[in-house]
């Protein structure tokens, strides 16, 4: 057994640093042998906090073993299964509002905010694991009760848990990172300087290193997208490995039901599920702060319909039973909403098909040019065959042209695309990060209110469901996609 007081004790290659005010020794290993506190190893540049009764191995797997005791037991953490809590909190709680220095900087569309004390810049200190953080909802609250903030000033810590909870995690060698979603910024930039200053004093609460990242505006920083957790990991880091095992991140945007608390209060459903997805989409450890700051048991949720996992990529455009050409002429109707792969389909799958023309309102402007056009394709020659490559959603849509086909007796196929409307949000989604091209999501909601499944009773002699089968340009877009989005 051992005495700390007030100083530092350097034993070998382990240092102890000694806070008898609040009942704790911070311990960091220096040397290359690793040591070890209750049986855990620790290697060069850990660093651990001990309590009262914790055991501390100079050399790990060895019988050099010690307790910590306290003199004068302090009054919390007499045991290592009682850790500080209540009075460590009401101590930090006391502190007045630290003002950081100016260490914001902007990084393609993301603001990074950098404690200057941040771990990863000093030598010896390798970081292994990231301890995250939702800000809004999970961090602080508003002081109001509102659902948004009033002001700058409409804020408070969370939970009275919060703030000695990520101080441990710091000591114990976590980076302590905040992730947020700020596009209310990216909207109107005098929002900036008001919201870092409230950034500042929030992580002034906190007296210890926080990086932040704040994504401003609807892009691949925007969570559940995994862009601002790569920037950290590529230029934000240090240029240390992230242990993803060992990482987790919490957040309040969990996809929980309305539900009632074992107090009977009614809690309100989650506004979204972005943070649970986005922990999802890095591959790491998920917490709700209720899970994670008052080791509150496991709640329900509900995760999106659409799995973009699931999405096969070695699959055929149609059931072997259909045929995609036949050997005569013939009018095919598209049926499929924005989103859906159609144009892909037909470009890739059909117009290599020499005698078929594609008509396309796209490209012609109007539903009565597209019928024109295949009128007089239909009408003056032998052979072409012709593809109506609009959406085509419902019944009167589909009569237009099949009218047609009907008046010169000519054989009429429907290809509808085999994707649901989530799948196609995804996919709307999925080519506004890569290629900065989005339609506006209410023609996909509007096709889907429109829609009418397609039958043989209109006067089509077959009816083909083509399955969406994704290209990628790289193994990077394909991840990419394979990630939630929305
Ligand atoms: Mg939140």
């Amino acid at each position: 057994m051992f005495k700390i007081t007030n100083f530092i004790l350097f034993i070998s290659i382990v240092k102890f640093e000694a806070d008898y005010s609040v009942g704790h020794v911070l311990v960091e290993q220096l040397g290359n042998n690793k040591s070890a506190i209750n049986n855990q190893s620790m290697i060069k540049g850990e660093k651990r906090i001990l309590y009262h009764g914790d055991k501390v191995s100079l050399l790990f797997n060895s019988n050099y073993t010690y307790i910590l005791n306290f003199i004068t037991t302090p009054s919390y953490g007499v045991s290592p299964n009682k850790r500080p809590t209540e009075n460590l909190n009401q101590k930090i709680a006391c502190k007045k509002i630290r003002p950081c220095e100016n260490k914001w900087e902007k990084w393609n569309s993301l603001m990074v905010y950098n404690s200057q004390d941040l771990v990863h810049k000093e030598k010896c200190i390798y970081i292994f694991k990231i301890a995250a953080f939702d800000l809004d909802g999970t961090l602080i609250v508003t002081k109001s009760g509102k659902t948004f903030p009033c002001d700058n000033d409409d804020w408070k810590i969370n939970f009275k848990e919060v703030i000695s909870t990520v101080i441990k995690l710091s000591l114990e060698g976590y980076k302590i990172v905040i992730f947020t979603n700020q596009k209310a910024i990216g909207c109107n930039s005098s929002n900036a300087m008001p919201f870092r200053k409230k950034v500042e004093n929030i992580i002034g609460m906190f007296n210890t290193p926080i990086q932040v990242f704040v994504s401003i505006h609807d892009d691949i920083y925007r969570k559940p997208a995994p862009g601002m957790w790569n920037a950290l990991a590529s230029e934000f880091n240090g240029d240390k490995l992230i242990n993803l095992n060992e990482s987790f991140y919490c957040g309040d945007g969990a996809g929980r039901p309305a539900r009632v608390s074992n107090s009977g209060k009614q809690i309100k459903k989650d506004h979204s599920i972005c943070d649970r997805l986005f922990a999802m989409n890095v591959g790491i450890n998920f917490f709700t702060p209720e899970e994670f700051f008052l080791k509150a048991p496991t709640e329900e949720f509900k995760l999106p319909v659409f799995n973009p996992k699931n999405v096969m990529s070695n699959i055929k455009d149609i059931d072997s039973k259909s045929k995609l050409f036949k050997a005569f002429k013939e009018m095919i109707i598209m049926v499929g909403c924005p989103g859906s792969g159609k144009s892909h389909f037909v470009s890739n799958k059909l117009a290599c098909h020499g005698s078929i023309k594609i008509i396309s309102r796209d490209v012609l402007g109007s539903a009565q040019k597209c019928i024109n056009e295949a009128k007089k394709y239909l009408e003056t020659s032998t052979s072409l065959s012709v593809v109506i490559d609009n959406t085509n959603p419902d019944k009167l849509s589909r009569k237009r042209f099949i009218d047609i086909a009907k008046s010169l007796k000519i054989p009429c196929r429907i290809f509808i695309m085999n994707v649901k409307k989530e799948h196609a949000m995804h996919n709307n989604r999925f080519r506004e990060l890569t290629e900065k091209k989005r339609l506006a999501e209410i023609i996909i909601h509007t096709y889907f209110t429109k829609f009418e499944e397609p039958s043989l009773s209109e006067g089509v002699d077959e009816i083909v469901r083509i399955n969406f089968v994704p290209h990628f340009k790289n193994s990077k877009t394909e991840a990419l996609y394979k990630m939630y989005l929305i």
